[in-house]
């Protein structure tokens, strides 16, 4: 959903004495750094909402038309050596022990109570996606042989699982609405799967219907940057996973129904288990998604607070520094700041800590260091989408 639309929905004290405060300070530090004194003894209230903006629908027609659509090289090496043991940088749940124990045409069960409806998936563009290092220089993500040909390296396995909602129409969860329930659940996943829009689907009864198998890509992120402590991901279409809730954050209901909070638990230990998904790469599309055109953080800002890490068996990564603002000099605006909630806006001000220690190291200033990163982040996407890094390989 578009940032203009979106609006405050966490509740503190004094939220409105705290943003105008907030909205005075020019320095997008000190507002940070005030932003985080102000949260840090509130109490939020959990899943209280407010009236939210335009639709999730128009946010995935936005993010496919700004994928970047990159096909890979046809001889490059590829890696699907699990990831997670190295990329760890928070305590994480343990990864769940989770096995398939039945599958019939329609549908799979898991050992863990999961059941994956399998009427709908589709195909889409076969996943694989370039690895860059964090650390630009250190290991760019090329290999070079023993001739000294370079090539670049390549995965296929997904590193990680954002989270969205749907923003379709809503009816009320009671018995007499059933047959709304029914309908507008169905043609909300014909919808999605029209699109390509995500991998799976959780919708109101709790039910996860497989709509992009997991070998390929879906349309779900656009625009988007997440890093581990290895790896650097950009365009997360190609590396994560889209897991999306029936549900909407503009009504004052709670988002989501204690089924669909356990059919997520159980389908994140699933995924988990199944790619060894690192517990920090398992985030919401407000953390991940960037706009190239301002070179400002969340252009989409679904799930920008409260969404349930704990229920579901992760750790609050909303508190993870944001990977687009310290790696690659993207910042974020008033408008962000009222489109999420305190608990990611410390992942804020811890990213824009780092990114003041480490112009620091460099003997820079964050203006001109800042400029730097954004730079890295156009070189990448040039690279991307770059034709010629692919006849580069073929040699
Ligand atoms: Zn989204």
């Amino acid at each position: 959903m578009s940032l203009d639309k979106c609006e405050r929905l966490y509740r503190f004290r004094n939220p409105a004495r705290i943003e105008r405060q907030a909205d005075s300070i020019g320095d997008p530090i000190a507002r940070l750094k005030y932003l985080r004194q102000a949260t840090a003894a509130a109490e939020p209230v959990r899943r209280r909402w407010g009236p939210f903006g335009s639709f999730c629908m128009v946010a995935i027609l936005l993010s496919m038309r700004s994928d970047a659509q990159f096909r890979h090289p046809s001889n490059v090496r590829q890696t699907d050596r699990p990831l997670a043991a190295e990329s760890l940088r928070v305590a994480p749940q343990e990864i769940p022990n989770v096995w398939r124990i039945a599958e019939t045409k329609d549908f799979e069960v898991y050992s863990n109570g999961l059941r994956v409806e399998d009427e709908l998936a589709v195909a889409n563009e076969p996943r694989l996606y370039r690895l860059l290092s964090v650390g630009a220089g250190r290991n760019d993500g090329r290999l070079t042989d023993d001739k000294g040909r370079s090539s670049v390296l390549l995965r296929s396995q997904p590193a990680g699982i954002v989270f969205h909602t749907t923003e379709s129409d809503q009816a009320p969860f009671e018995a007499a609405e059933q047959h709304n329930l029914q309908r507008i659940g169905r043609e909300t996943l014909l919808y999605v799967r029209s699109k390509r829009a995500y991998h799976f689907v959780i919708d109101r009864f709790g039910r996860v219907h497989r709509i992009v198998v997991e070998s390929d890509a879906a349309n779900h992120a656009g625009n988007s940057v997440w890093a581990d402590s290895r790896w650097l991901y950009l365009e997360l279409n190609q590396s994560f996973l889209g897991v999306s809730f029936e549900a909407s954050m503009q009504t004052d209901q709670p988002p989501i129904n204690e089924a669909q909070t356990h059919a997520a638990r159980v389908l994140t230990e699933m995924l988990r288990c199944k790619y060894h998904i690192a517990a920090e790469n398992c985030v919401t599309h407000a953390q991940v998604s960037v706009n190239p055109d301002n070179m400002r953080i969340g252009w989409h800002c679904d799930w920008g607070k409260g969404f349930p890490f704990a229920e579901i068996g992760l750790p609050e990564n909303y508190e993870l520094p944001v990977p687009s603002l310290y790696l690659l000099g993207f910042e974020s605006d008033p408008a962000y700041i009222h489109a999420t909630g305190p608990g990611l806006w410390k992942g804020l001000a811890v990213a824009e800590e780092r990114l003041r220690e480490a112009a620091g190291a460099r003997r820079m200033g964050v203006a001109a260091y800042r400029t730097l990163l954004q730079k890295r982040y156009r070189d990448e996407i040039a690279a991307l989408k770059d034709k010629s890094v692919d006849e580069e390989n073929r040699q």
